[in-house]
């Protein structure tokens, strides 16, 4: 299939006017096998010298088959150990000709995540071949880095094309499918996060981005079962759904239709200041951190609902926590720039008192946590914080610490200004 792009972009109700960077979508069995016709008279005409980049793995997925179709260099990257930070930059940096035009990242999340810091920095485009459904980073236009130890989230660019050929996709390990399942899974507390913003804040929403998002979570709920048997147009829907989520990313300007509570979990244990190295995916991270929050919500919306739940001044942030944590790691300064200024400085207390019960709304129409860990763990994907690779004696540390490394407004975040009595 073809996404349709011209039917997302243009002037919304919202007020602004959605544009997309990417020229072109498609997602189907061969698709790659285009190659050729776009290098000689399509899109990728102007480009003489293109890079591939891919790891090991995804060089035996679809780097070999890239490079029999099309003239290219190609980096391989060994695959232990390989992260999205400024060691892989470094290394493909190294070994880039000066003369690259256009990158082909052939990948799934880290390939997608140096490639594109790579054209931003470099200035030149860059084509997405996702070898798995694993994120839906791949049409993002931020580049999500560990720079010298801190989660650091960049401005890069969006490939101007992707070419997802299912015949690679659909036949990548399941593990990497069944994380992509759980990034789009965090969706919901995502979006709940970004209404609770809108409506505490008046931060910018877009009911029609919304509405685009829940509908591609709901449509691969409805076929997991047939994405967990490898059934090509299933998975098809599940590449969908998440190129459509890099999409929504394009439209808002930033991450957050995609981002909220639940990332900020998995962007805590990625940056190892709690816990030691854990090998986990990033959708695996994700879910986990999706199940806690969605408890927390519901602990919260009860206690509302059942008029427990008071408005506290805020303090500021817990600096003491922040210096004991981060600043073993030298991680202080980064972070406490990341909370200048402090998005619950914006917050007015009697405004959250007054909404608090439209709050509780939202988190009334979440799916409970026992329901979304009932649909993961029959998807086979990971739903806590074992399965995260992390120790659950860090529960509540994680929960207290994760809303300060993005300085984003999730309902964890609005949590530290909530009393349960
Ligand atoms: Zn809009
Ligand atoms: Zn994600």
């Amino acid at each position: 299939m073809k996404i349709d792009l011209q039917s997302f972009t243009g002037p919304c109700a919202c007020g602004r006017e959605h544009r997309l960077d990417v020229k072109e979508i498609s997602i189907e069995a061969g698709a790659i096998l285009r190659l050729p016709d776009l290098f000689r008279d399509g899109l990728l005409e102007p480009y003489g010298c293109p890079l591939v980049i891919c790891d090991r793995n995804t060089y035996e997925a679809a780097g070999r088959k890239v490079l029999e179709l099309i003239k290219a260099d190609c980096i391989c990257l060994p695959p232990e150990g390989l992260h999205a930070d400024n060691r892989a930059v470094f290394a493909v940096k190294s070994q880039m000709s000066g003369d690259t035009d256009l990158i082909l990242a052939v990948g799934s999340g880290t390939v997608h995540d140096v490639s594109r810091y790579l054209a931003g920095e470099c200035g030149i485009p860059f084509v997405s071949i996702p070898t798995a459904a694993s994120v839906d980073g791949f049409v993002s236009t931020v580049a999500a880095m560990t720079w010298n130890g801190l989660k650091i989230t960049f401005p890069a660019v969006a490939p101007i094309a992707v070419l997802a050929d299912t015949s690679v996709f659909a036949a990548a390990p399941y593990r990497l499918t069944a994380s992509g399942i759980s990034d789009l899974m965090g969706k919901y507390t995502a979006l709940a996060d970004w209404k609770v913003s809108h409506l505490v804040t008046g931060e910018y929403f877009c009911e029609q981005i919304c509405g685009l998002e829940y509908r591609a979570v709901e449509a691969v709920r409805e076929c997991l079962p047939d994405i967990k048997d490898g059934k090509p147009e299933a998975c098809e829907k599940l590449m969908y759904a998440l190129l459509l989520s890099g999409l929504a990313m394009q439209m808002a300007g930033n991450s957050r239709p995609a981002s909220g509570a639940e990332h900020h979990v998995s962007h805590l244990w990625e940056m190892e200041v709690i816990n030691p190295h854990t090998d986990a995916y990033h959708g695996e991270k994700v879910s986990a951190g999706l199940i806690m929050c969605l408890k927390e919500y519901e602990r919260m919306k009860d206690a509302i609902q059942s008029g427990h739940c008071g408005v506290k001044g805020y303090a500021g942030p817990e600096l003491e926590l922040l210096r004991s944590t981060f600043g073993e790691k030298g991680l202080l300064d980064g972070i406490l720039k990341e909370n200048t200024p402090d998005p619950l400085l914006e917050v007015d207390a009697d405004r959250l008192k007054r909404v608090l019960p439209e709050i509780a709304g939202i988190w009334a129409e979440l799916p409970s946590s026992q329901e979304v860990k009932h649909m993961l763990t029959k998807a086979g994907c990971v739903t806590d914080m074992e399965g995260a690779g992390v120790d659950p004696a860090l529960r509540q540390l994680t929960l207290t610490l994760s809303p300060y490394v993005r300085s984003r407004l999730t309902g964890m975040r609005l949590g530290k200004m909530l009393k349960m009595e």
